[in-house]
Formats: structure tokens, sequence, C-alpha cells
């Protein structure tokens, strides 16, 4: 992508190739097959987004820098290439940065590439146009965050945050373009010279032998051992050893969120509808990508109740040990090699006191009965578990549909009842819990993917990036949107005590979300029972085409913030 710039003494000889900064923008990210953008156009950025259009550079252009930003961090997270977000100055920047922090809080691999104000103006606060000074604003929300000044640099710039998104615990990485980067020109040839094609961008990070000999020492010594996969486990795409270092072990398994699937959960090992028995009675717990936070009780207190825990962990990141409690066998390493290093030391493996396994299926088969009569319910207006019972139904029968899912009880009660056969086909909200993921996360993921999507959104959840849908429409995605519209945030039915204003967790009753994907051209779906969600969703997989279903909820289904409710706090003294 060079121009041949004619010089205006017309004699042969001064004729020079040249290329600027925009060229070599798009020259660098093609050369490392960064090959899709994620963006809002705007100044300084607009041609840019042409011109990469031009070169063959998919551009998706969304309708907030947010979205935008969830869909290059997922697109991370799928692919274990840095997922890349534009944005224009100050603001467009500022609302890409919570993707950028998200996606580093999450270990997922990002760039985000802004256009920023002058130098000269910004450092001077003489009040540019959008003045920022954006590189020490992310600086602390990501894991590294570079500038650059001179074309020439554009090559290495780009290098360098590659190297930081993708290797060693995967995170976001912030690159600075200031709007006079990109009309820089220079010659031709020595653009082309200055380019990078990062090699080996992720090396492998090989496990010491010691490391190995003493996690399966304290494994294989274990009476009552589990194994956690969390969705590092996921990111490493290590499925087929992953697979086999449980098969092998015989050790009950647990999922996290968005590690689901990378062993089905109908494998007879999967103890996810045993999970509170799991954490409590367990006396080794191998983890495998997963961290102790707050997702798993910090490793400790009630849900892991009072049986001593000894704990292995496997992790790209040496700091994470010893985070939340002891870890007796740290194993430092990539996943693919620390697995395969595992399985290659196993030898003859003796499986764990059948005591043990047999009373994990006993609980999870106990559970799953439970629960299936509620799943079969045709209630109209339908209660969760009916809707869900519908949409386990359409996962099951289409394994290599991807479930983006967000909300409070949408989400806690689906993770609990979808159940996944594939790896990497669930995504949601993550580590810090978050709600607006859900229509950036959908067009990431059919983009990257080509699959079917199903989102699963709760009503509030979904209005973060609603917008969105015109962008799903835009580019003609496989995307199936449900919204549980219960009329509000949690529930429907909070009434105000002192006035005539809602109360804040409510909606306007009786919302018809599906009309919004009927004015952009998709198909729009009201669905009151089970068996109208079902012919919806369906027909929207079998199409293809973008749909929206408004699925009508009981206003007084759902509980408050759902499954964590002990973080809200709660006054004692209002109810007086
Ligand atoms: P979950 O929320 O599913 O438990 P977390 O995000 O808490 O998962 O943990 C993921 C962990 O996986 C992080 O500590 C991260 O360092 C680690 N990780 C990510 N990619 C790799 C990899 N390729 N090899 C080893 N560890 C990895
Ligand atoms: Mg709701």
């Amino acid at each position: 992508m060079s121009a041949v710039v004619q010089s205006i003494d017309t004699s042969a000889t001064d004729e020079r190739e040249q290329t600027d900064g925009f060229n070599l923008i798009i020259d660098a990210l093609k050369l490392n097959g960064l090959n899709t953008i994620y963006g809002v156009p705007g100044i300084p950025i607009t041609d840019f987004g042409r011109m990469a259009q031009a070169a063959g550079i998919r551009v998706l252009s969304f309708r907030h820098e947010q979205a935008a930003g969830y869909a290059a961090s997922i697109a991370g997270f799928l692919t274990k290439k840095p997922g890349v977000c534009l944005t224009v100055s100050a603001p467009g920047f500022l609302n890409g940065l919570t993707a950028l922090a998200h996606a580093t809080t999450n270990c997922f691999p990002m760039i985000l590439i802004s256009g920023s104000s002058e130098r000269e103006i910004v450092d001077l606060q003489q009040g540019d146009y959008e003045e920022m000074d954006q590189l020490a604003i992310a600086k602390p929300l990501c894991k590294a965050a570079f500038r650059v000044l001179h074309a020439a640099d554009i090559g290495i710039g780009l290098a360098r945050a590659i190297r930081a998104a993708v290797s060693g615990r995967p995170g976001g990485v912030y690159l600075d373009l200031p709007a006079k980067l990109f009309g820089q020109v220079m010659d031709a040839e020595a653009g082309r010279k200055s380019l990078v094609k990062v090699i080996d961008a992720a090396p492998a990070q090989i496990p010491a032998p010691d490391a190995i000999k003493r996690a399966l020492d304290v494994l294989r010594n274990a009476k009552r051992p589990l194994i956690i996969l969390g969705k590092g486990a996921a990111y490493a795409q290590a499925d087929d050893a992953i697979r086999s270092l449980v098969e092998k072990s015989g050790i009950p398994f647990l999922p996290m969120s968005m590690a689901k699937g990378l062993l089905p959960d109908t494998h007879p090992q999967c103890a996810g509808a045993a999970r509170s028995t799991v954490l409590k009675d367990s006396d080794v717990v191998m983890l495998i990508g997963a961290r102790l936070n707050w997702l798993l009780s910090h490793g400790k207190g009630k849900s892991w109740g009072d049986a001593p825990k000894k704990f292995i962990q496997i992790d790209i990141e040496p700091k994470e040990m010893d985070s939340n409690v002891e870890i007796v066998a740290p194993v430092v390493g990539d996943i693919g090699s620390c697995v395969a290093a595992l399985l290659a030391g196993m030898g003859g493996w003796t499986a764990p006191p059948s005591e043990w396994t047999g009373a994990v299926a006993k609980k999870r088969d106990e559970n799953v009965a439970k629960m299936a009569p509620r799943l079969m319910n045709n209630n109209s207006p339908m209660d969760y578990h009916g809707a869900l019972g519908v949409l386990r139904t359409v996962i099951k029968e289409r394994p290599d549909a991807i479930l983006v899912n967000e909300g409070a009880n949408t989400l806690d009660l689906a993770r609990g009842i979808i159940d996944m056969y594939q790896p990497r086909k669930r995504i949601d909200v993550g580590t810090w819990g978050i709600m607006g993921i859900g229509m950036g996360y959908c067009i990431a993921a059919a983009i990257e993917t080509g699959k079917p999507v199903l989102a699963v959104e709760g009503d509030s959840a979904f209005g973060f990036s609603g917008m969105e849908v015109e962008t799903i429409c835009r580019y003609s995605l496989p995307v199936c949107i449900v919204v549980f519209n219960n009329d509000g945030i949690y529930r429907g039915t909070d009434v105000n005590s002192a006035g005539s204003d809602p109360a804040p967790t409510v909606f306007v009753k009786g919302s018809r979300y599906d009309k919004m994907m009927e004015a952009f051209g998709g198909v729009g779906v009201n669905a009151t029972s089970p068996d109208e969600l079902r012919r919806a969703v369906n027909a929207a997989m079998d199409s293809g085409k973008p749909t929206l279903i408004n699925a009508v909820l009981d206003p007084a289904a759902g509980s408050e913030s759902g499954r964590i409710g002990n973080l809200n706090p709660q006054s004692k003294l209002k109810k007086k």
C-alpha cells in the first residue's frame, strides 16, 4: 500500500516512491495477520478506516466505542491474537478504555489504537481539539502503553504492542497515535524495511521438571481430588491435552463459566451440578488457568468447608501463586506445556477412590434430576426455568453455536442450566461480572468464528449495548438475541414509596425490544411462552437472520443481584 507521489519537477529521476503513516500502520497490521478492526470513525482516524478497508482489512464500524472495545477483547480470547480496537481522541478513547481495562482484567489480548491530539499543544495544555494526555491515563489501566511519534517507528511500535498483548499473561495494550503521525511521509523502501513481523509472539513457557513432580506427588496422594478449569485453560487452546489429562486422572472437574464445554458439561466426570459439594469436601484442588478470586470465594471460608485443602495451581503468571491462599505445588508455564508435562509424568495412574467419585456423581445426578421438571414448564408469562429449558435444548441441538450471556438472574441461571459441549462457546461477563459486553461479543463472535450466535440477555444488561443491533443488522450477522424482559433490574416489581417517579430498578412496563430490531430490517418476535420462544429461536438459528426475541418474563421472577446478593449492601434502617 504505497503511493507513488509525483514531484512537481517532472524529470523521471526525481520520482520517489513514498509512503506515509496511514499506509505504514495498515501494512504493519497486515504483515502481522491483524486483519480485523473494531472501532468508531471520527477525527483523526476517519480516513484511516477507509484506507484500511480499501487495503483488505475488515473494518467493523460500531455505534459506541465501548462495544467495539468489548468486541476486540473477546476476539482476542477466541483467536489468541490481539483484538484491535480503533478510537478517536479523548472521549472516544475514554469510551474504549473501559474495554481495555476489561481485557487486562480478564487476561485477553487486545490493542486499543487511538488517535490523539498534538503533543506540543496537549503538553502545554493550550486547549487543543479533544485535548487529553491519553498515554498517561491509559497506563495504569492496561498491561503496557506506547506512543509513536515518527512514521519510521510504526513497525517497532506495533511489534511491541503485539508482544506485550499476547506473551506471558495476555492483556490489553494501548497504542497512542497523534494526528500528525498519520500524514507523515517517508521513503517507501525505508518504510518497508522499518516494519517488523513478530516472530513467536507468545513463546512457550516450559514448566520446571521439579514443579511437575511436586504437583503429581500431591495429586497422587489425594483422597478427594478436584480439577478446576478456568478461562485461561479455554484460552490456551490445548483442548485435547486437557481432555486427556482429566480423563486419564479420573478426577472430577469443575468448569468455571467460560471454561464450560472444554469437556462437555454432560461428561461423566463433570462436577458442575455438584459445585458446593466438591468445593467443600475436596482435599486437593488443581487449578488450571483459574484464579482464586471472588468467583471462587478466594479459596477459603464457608463455601470451601472445613476439610483441609491443598492447592496445585497451573498458571503462566508466577505472581498469581499464593495470591489468596498457600499454593503447595505451583506450576508456572503455559497451560499447553504444563498439561503435556503432567501427562508425560503420570505413568501408570490409579484413579481416585471410588467413594469420592461415586459421591460426586450421585450428588450431581440428584441435582440434575431435581431441576429437570422445572425446565419443562410452559408457563406464560415465562419464568427463568421455563425459558432457559428451551434454550438449553437449542444449544444441545446446535453445540457449535456461540452463547453470549449477561444479566443478573439471567446470567446465574443460564450458566447453571445451559450445558455446553465444545470449547470457547460460552462467553460472558467475565472477571468483573460487568454488564455491557453483550452486543460487542455477539458481533466479534460472529465475525471471528463464522458460527451462529445466541445471546441470552437480561433486559437491563441488553440496554448497555442495545444500539449495536443496528450494527448487527448492517453487517447481516447470524445473531439471535433473546431479551429476558421482566420489566426491570433484578425484578420489575419495585415501587417508589415517596413520589410519582418510577422506582430506580424498574423500566417501562411491557416494553417491546423486538421492535428495535425491526427498525433496522432485522426480525423481531414477541414470545410469551416457552413454546413460542422455541419456535422463534429455532427459526432464527436456521435462517441466520439478525433476530431479537422479546421474551416476556414474569416481573416477579428473579432475585435481588441474582446469586451475588451478599455483595450488595442493604440498609437495615430503611425498613423501620
Ligand atoms: P476464571 O475466571 O475462568 O477462573 P481467570 O480469568 O480467573 O479464569 O484465570 C485465568 C488464568 O489463566 C489467569 O491467571 C491467567 O494468568 C491464566 N492464563 C491465561 N492464559 C494462559 C496460558 N496460555 N497458560 C497458562 N495460564 C494462562
Ligand atoms: Mg430484568
